[in-house]
Parts: structure tokens; C-alpha cells; sequence
């Protein structure tokens, strides 16, 4: 460790508090899929941000928007108009079929959105008595940090001494369409908030025909299915939407992450018009929420996705990358798995500490990814990554893997 890495970790040791577990790595600078540390050394983004960066690191393009935007106008609380939010409303709700829109910030607050927009459907709409709905969630999910939405996380590491937690949930096996029918014949259902793939949870992707099934079982018992798509969305699995692979179209769809290609945080929650307009003015907001700057960036940060044709590259590399894993046949990869770019390996070793050991190995050798669950690694380069990238990744992979034995 060089003294000026060393200098920067511990700055955070002492000043900052303990909520994460970082590789021991320091980075100034990115653009597209590379990242650079404080010693100038180049790395393979593996991790994009938790896929807030699916553009690739610092796009052009985004950052002219973000640069031209934040010299004019960057917020006006939503007190007043602006001249950016009507024209991103309607962009963002042409660019995915929806009537309406509600922009947020962050991940966790598109959540929360939901979740209050889905009882206030309930009590309005749906006939359901007051405080009495109920929403459906999957096992394993990871839908943010809020006290709320912790409340349902089925991760003790999550939950431990953060209570008393919000009732109104009810946990579910995750791809699991019989539990979704028993749990949906209850009284007061109001909605089924699912991953289409549990990304936090070590990219589990669900058998083919769950989302379109637990899409008809929602319509049929008159549930809201709420498609969290923060993770999943925006190309990242080799489609617009992750949903699109079953042709499901949520009833309240969530965004984030590389909503802004990972300038800022920029959140959206869209639905019909009968579900949206339930909420009346001062019933919920947020300061920065449709923000110009964000408006803006989110606008190119959109354009960009379609006009670089970013879900078939993901599709073709990650159709390449899984293939590559399996050919290495390592005995230390017992799963490899996923959709588009959106990828997991599984690392089966007697060291319970292997997943991070190879992390840093792979560090060593130029390529960041970190593990979730312990045993899990993803591997979601951002969009951008060519064919060569691709395979000289799978040699630095390679070469990390002799570390295991
Ligand atoms: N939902 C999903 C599926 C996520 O993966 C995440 C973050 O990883 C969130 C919600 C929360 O987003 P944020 O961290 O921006 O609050």
C-alpha cells in the first residue's frame, strides 16, 4: 500500500463513519469502462456504481448537459416552475408509455414513493379500509436503506437493532408463484413490489415466465405490481427494462441509478394516471426532486442509452462474458449467471473469505468487482465494454484465479 493510498483510507477510517467495507482501492478519475486510482494505475470497472454508470464513467455528452445546465439553472425547489421539468416529464413518460411521472432522488426515495402511492391507491381507489393494506414483498430483496423499507428486507445484517419496523408487509418466497397465489388470496392486498432480478441478493435471476405470470396473478386479484427496476433497468440486463423480457409492463415503475449515467442521484417513479393522481399537492415531495440540472442530465442520460444501441451491446457482451466464465472451467466458479451485463459468479472454495481474496487478486491485476453475500461477485462492466475488453478481462479473471489455489 503506497503512502498516499494509505493516506486517503485513512481519512475515512478516522473521519468517516463505518457503514461500509471498500476494497482497498482510491480512485480520481473514470471514463467509459476504466477507472484510475491515485497512482495513476488503471482498473476495469466490474461494479458501475451498483449500475448507476451503465454509460460509462464521465459520458461526454451527459457531462456537456450537466456542465452547460449547472451554468443557467440548477434548482428551484418545486415552489416555483421551471423550464426543464414539463419537458423531462413528458420525455421520460413518452420514452417508457406511462401518463405520468414523479421525480425523486435517490433509489430509496422512488421506494418509498411507491409504497405511499400504492396505499393511497388502496384507500382511494381499491376500496381498502384505512391503515389496514397490506404489500406483497420477495425474500431476499434489497430495495434501499429507509427504516421503512428495511422493515421488509429479510437481511438480519440489514435489520439488526434498527427496530420497532413498519408493519404492512408481507415477505414471500422470491420466484415462487404459488406462495404470490396464497399470499394474494388474502384480504387488503395492495401491491407486489419485486426485482425483476434480485441484484443485491447475488443476481438471482427468476425462471422464465415468473414475471409474466405474477403479472396476471396482480391483475387478476386487482394488485398494483410494482417493478423495481433501479438496478435492472436502463439496459443494464440487455433490454430497456428487465421486464421486457416477459413483455410486463409495471403498473408503478421505479428508476435510478444510471437514470443521471452517475452524476447525481436521480430517482423517477411512473404510472397511470388513475394511481399517480391519488396523490394531491403537499401530500409528498422533495426539494431536489425534478430539479433542472437533474432534468437535463436525466434527459441525455436517456438519449444516450438509445442512440449508442447500449441494450444490444449488453446483451452481445454479456452473451460473450458468461460464455468466457464457463469456458474457464475453474473449479472455483461453481455458478456463473445472468442477464446482459448484469452478472454473478458463485466462488466455491473451503476459505469463506475466497470471494474477497480473489477481489483483491483481480485488483492486483487491473479489474475492481466486489463481493455481496460473502460468496457472490457481480460482474456488470459498464455498457460500454467492447469485445477486446471483454476478452482481456477474462485473462485478468484468469490469472486471479490461481490466487485460489
Ligand atoms: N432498489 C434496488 C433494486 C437497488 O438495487 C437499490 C440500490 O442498490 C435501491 C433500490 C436503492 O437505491 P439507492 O441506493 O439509490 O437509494
Amino acid at each position: 500500500m503506497s503512502e498516499k493510498t494509505q493516506y486517503y483510507l485513512d481519512l475515512e477510517e478516522k473521519y468517516g463513519a463505518h457503514n461500509y467495507h471498500p476494497l482497498p482501492v482510491v480512485l480520481d478519475r473514470g471514463e467509459g469502462v476504466f477507472v484510475w486510482d491515485v497512482e495513476g494505475k488503471r482498473y476495469y470497472d466490474f461494479l458501475s456504481g451498483y449500475s448507476a454508470v451503465n454509460q460509462g464513467h464521465c459520458h461526454p455528452k451527459i457531462v456537456q448537459s450537466f456542465i452547460e445546465q449547472s451554468k443557467k439553472l440548477t434548482l428551484t425547489s418545486r415552489a416555483f416552475h421551471n423550464n426543464l421539468l414539463g419537458e423531462y416529464e413528458k420525455f421520460i413518460t413518452n420514452y417508457f408509455g406511462y401518463d405520468k411521472v414523479l421525480p425523486m432522488n435517490t433509489g430509496v426515495e422512488a421506494v418509498e414513493t411507491a409504497i405511499k402511492l400504492c396505499r393511497k391507491w388502496a384507500y382511494e381507489v381499491k376500496g381498502i379500509s384505512e391503515n389496514k393494506a397490506k404489500i406483497i414483498v420477495c425474500e431476499g430483496n434489497f430495495h434501499g436503506r429507509t427504516s421503512t423499507v428495511i422493515s421488509f428486507s429479510s437481511d438480519p445484517q440489514s435489520t439488526k437493532n434498527f427496530g420497532p419496523y413498519m408493519p404492512g408487509f408481507e415477505i414471500i418466497p422470491y420466484n415462487d408463484l404459488n406462495a404470490l397465489q396464497s399470499a394474494l388470496n388474502e384480504k387488503n392486498i395492495a401491491g407486489f413490489l419485486v426485482e425483476p432480478i434480485q441484484g443485491e441478493a447475488g443476481v438471482l435471476v427468476p425462471d422464465e415466465g415468473y414475471l409474466a405470470k405474477a403479472k396476471q396473478l396482480c391483475e387478476a386479484a386487482n394488485v398494483l405490481f410494482i417493478g423495481d427496476e433501479i438496478q435492472t433497468g436502463l439496459c443494464r440486463t440487455g433490454k430497456l427494462l428487465a421486464c421486457d423480457h416477459e413483455k410486463v409492463r409495471p403498473d408503478i415503475l421505479l428508476l435510478g441509478k444510471a437514470l443521471s449515467g452517475g452524476m447525481m442521484p436521480v430517482s423517477a417513479v411512473l404510472a397511470g394516471d388513475e394511481i399517480m393522481l391519488t396523490i394531491k399537492p403537499g401530500e409528498h415531495g422533495s426539494t431536489y426532486g425534478g430539479n433542472p440540472l437533474a432534468c437535463k442530465v436525466a434527459i441525455t442520460a436517456l438519449e444516450v442509452l438509445k442512440d449508442e444501441k447500449m441494450a444490444e451491446n449488453a446483451t452481445a457482451m454479456g452473451e460473450l462474458l458468461r460464455k468466457e466464465l464457463k469456458n474457464l472451467q475453474s473449479s472455483y466458479i461453481s455458478i456463473v449467471r445472468g442477464k446482459g451485463l448484469l452478472n454473478a459468479i458463485v466462488i466455491s472454495h473451503a476459505e469463506k473469505d475466497a470471494a474477497w481474496e480473489l477481489c483483491l487478486q483481480l485488483k492486483e491485476n487491473g479489474l475492481l468487482a466486489k463481493p455481496t453475500h460473502g460468496d457472490k461477485i457481480r460482474f456488470a462492466p459498464p455498457l460500454t465494454i467492447t469485445k477486446e475488453q471483454v476478452m482481456d478481462c477474462i485473462r485478468i479473471i484468469k490469472n486471479s484465479l490461481t490466487i485460489l489455489s
